[in-house]
């Protein structure tokens, strides 16, 4: 047992437990076999221009359309909407640790500065359908971008500041925008990485697909931009220009995309998700009630990126939608110190907070009176999604904030959460290590690799979704339809199910636990182990702080899983006897748990893990380089000094 089911399980009797359990599976059960009827339902949490004519069109498997024939907004319903009767109220809350800025600007506030950006876009002839890329750091201009964009019923395309010109490019040559947006410099840590040079750059590399206009805002952090004349336009000059002008909400069919989003590339190529309008407004409206339970007046605080699929949903899109104020941060969770986060969730009330293992995982290294020294008394939830939640970091972090710690399970291509515990529907307890339960909406599947036969309970099988896929998970990918089909839907014999590439087993009340990427899979002497059970295992040992494990090639065994550790504290490594024994002692405890078939060949010690930009560890890279091949595609790798560790721990060996 352990301490937030704990304290979730307190106050009920079995007996209003089981209720609950069989509530939530009601409400679930009429989300599957009653689509029409629960959406329906949904769709009054926004407003429609004109009303759908139907919920669901599924005429041509698996593509289906939400809400067809209903005209609907975006951005009215993140913003305009909301300006009649809460205009005073907070709506973004733009906090920079990097640069000491600190704006809040209201919904009517907010409505003005939008509307100005979507009459400076049209002015530069962006209409509906046009694509436009936002490269930028976390900055307000940033969300008034995207917010202009999707007013106008433009698309957008927002690629992670950060990425280097060449992923930059892939992506303008993929999205093929009409403008793009983007700022002088971001910032991290207190160095300043100027954007304007890798822009030129990138759109150097994208030729005929590179946008005509660049609107850049300048922050004056970088020497003064060299600017393209007659491309290149500085933000502040059109916006003194445009001062009074305010571009109107354009109406869009339902089905109408409101953005293209490059998933992480964690595994491969990033693939362009689109989303639609009128069935992701609907879902997001929804998810802010029935998952996170945030309400209108209250602060959201989403430490993610606008270039992540957390951040379009849960910084931009889902908070502004229930009314709520969204705080948007710049800079990192340890600067000036590792209570900057929970100083903002005292001076800004923040309600809800979501994050992702990564960066708790960094906190968990910290004096944890940093934590203690704020009035955390606002805060009612911590969600965290994006990767695996080992128990030791939800049971540090959950035993700290006293609060419950909601693991949620999504990607990119979903939108918004496909496994949690949804307390607005019915309270559930958490148990830690697994994200809860399929969400309503999804008719979720745990499925044989090959044959896409459901399996049991205890069983491992490949997370899978009976389509048609609910409101708000992906349309298409971007201009290719035939991927879309045999990415997603080609997996299984003769099934058409969506396949989220990710292992996962059911325990008996229903509750999935995840167990890595399904080409995360190990093979060891026809035994096939997730990469995630042997992770858990080893970081289960007090001294290590994070831990990846892959197979390797072996002549004998067909592979073996090895083990890439971070110690929590560095200076115990420095005697190669200690070293030793604590690779031993990992490698017992490995065997313990798990059986020796899981036992890691090798325990190698490094300072840090390769991860993508989005704080994902690149395990493929990882097992490239323990088989000597080369790492492959490395566009989204966050420090390539990482990679350079792993090869020296294994050459030093
Ligand atoms: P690509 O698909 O391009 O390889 P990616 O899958 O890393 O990149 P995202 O869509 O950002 O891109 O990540 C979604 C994936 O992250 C999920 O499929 C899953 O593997 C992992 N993930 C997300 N949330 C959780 C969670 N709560 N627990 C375990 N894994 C998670
Ligand atoms: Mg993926």
């Amino acid at each position: 047992m352990n301490l937030s089911s704990l304290r979730t399980t307190a106050r009920q009797t079995p007996a209003r437990r089981r209720d609950r359990m069989t509530a939530y599976r009601d409400f679930h059960r009429q989300s599957i076999d009653q689509p029409e009827v629960f959406w329906g339902r949904e769709a009054a949490r926004i407003d429609w221009h004109r009303p759908y004519d139907k919920v669901l069109a599924y005429d041509k498997p698996p593509f289906r359309r939400w809400f067809v024939g209903g005209e609907t907004n975006l951005c009215h319903n993140a913003v305009d909407r909301h300006v009649a009767g809460r205009g005073d109220q907070a709506a973004l809350i733009y906090v920079s640790s990097e640069t000491g800025e600190e704006r809040v600007y209201s919904f009517a506030e907010l409505q003005e500065e939008v509307a100005r950006f979507a009459a400076i876009l049209q002015a530069q002839g962006v209409g509906k359908g046009d694509r436009v890329l936002i490269y930028m750091p976390m900055i307000a201009e940033a969300v008034f971008a995207m917010l202009a964009t999707v007013r106008l019923g433009a698309v957008h395309s927002v690629v992670f500041g950060g990425f280097a010109s060449a992923s930059l490019a892939a992506r303008i040559e993929d999205a093929q925008p009409k403008v793009m947006v983007t700022a002088d410099a971001g910032m991290r840590g207190g160095k300043v990485i100027a954007y304007k040079p890798l822009v030129d750059e990138a759109l150097e590399l994208a030729g005929a697909a590179a946008p005509g206009k660049v609107i850049l805002v300048n922050r004056g952090l970088a020497e003064a931009p060299m600017m393209k004349p007659g491309r290149d336009l500085d933000y502040a000059t059109l916006r003194a220009r445009h001062l009074d002008d305010r571009a109107e909400v354009t109406w869009v069919e339902s089905s109408h995309p409101s953005y293209i989003l490059y998933t992480s590339g964690t595994t491969g190529k990033p693939k362009g998700v689109e989303r639609d309008t009128g069935g992701y407004a609907v879902a997001l409206a929804a998810s802010m009630d029935y998952i996170y339970g945030g309400a209108a007046g209250e602060t959201f605080f989403s430490t993610s990126d606008i270039g992540w699929v957390v951040g379009h949903s849960y910084i931009v899109y889902g908070p502004l939608i229930a009314g709520m104020a969204t705080l948007v941060y710049e800079g990192l969770p340890t600067n000036p110190d590792p209570a900057i986060w929970w100083q903002l969730v005292e001076k800004y009330r923040v309600s809800v907070m979501f994050s992702a293992p990564t960066a708790i995982r960094v906190l968990k290294k910290q004096d944890p009176a940093y934590l203690h020294r704020h009035d955390l008394s606002s805060l009612k939830a911590l969600f965290l999604a994006g990767e695996p939640l080992d128990e030791p970091t939800a049971n540090w972090i959950a035993g700290e904030l006293k609060v419950p710690v909601i693991d949620n399970y999504w990607q990119t291509e979903t939108g918004w959460p496909m496994l949690s515990v949804c307390n607005g529907v019915a309270p559930q307890a958490v148990k830690v290590g697994s994200p809860g339960l399929p969400v309503y909406g999804y008719n979720l599947k745990l499925v044989d690799e090959a044959s896409g036969e459901e399996v049991g309970v205890g069983e491992k099988g490949v997370i899978a979704i009976m389509p048609p896929l609910p409101p708000g998970c992906l349309s298409t990918v971007w201009g290719q339809d035939e991927r879309f089909l045999n990415t997603y839907f080609g997996g299984f014999a003769d099934r058409l199910l969506y396949s989220s590439f990710d292992w996962g087993v059911r325990d008996a009340d229903g509750y999935i636990t995840i167990l890595g990427r399904t080409d995360d899979v190990i093979n060891v002497a026809g035994h096939r182990l997730g990469t995630r059970e042997i992770e858990e295992a080893v970081s289960g040992h007090g001294a290590i702080a994070e831990v990846a494990v892959v197979g390797v090639a072996d002549a004998l065994k067909g592979q073996v899983p090895q083990a890439f550790a971070v110690v929590r504290d560095p200076s115990m490594l420095a005697d190669p006897v200690r070293r030793s024994a604590l690779e031993k002692e990992v490698i017992a405890r490995v065997a313990h748990e798990l059986g020796a078939i899981a036992n890691p060949a090798r325990v190698f010690f490094v300072n840090q893990l390769p991860k993508t930009r989005s704080g994902k560890v690149l395990r493929r890279s990882i097992q490239a380089i323990a088989e000597g091949r080369d790492p492959g595609d490395l566009t989204t790798l966050d420090d390539p000094a990482s990679l350079e560790q792993v090869r020296q721990a294994i050459t030093r060996a």
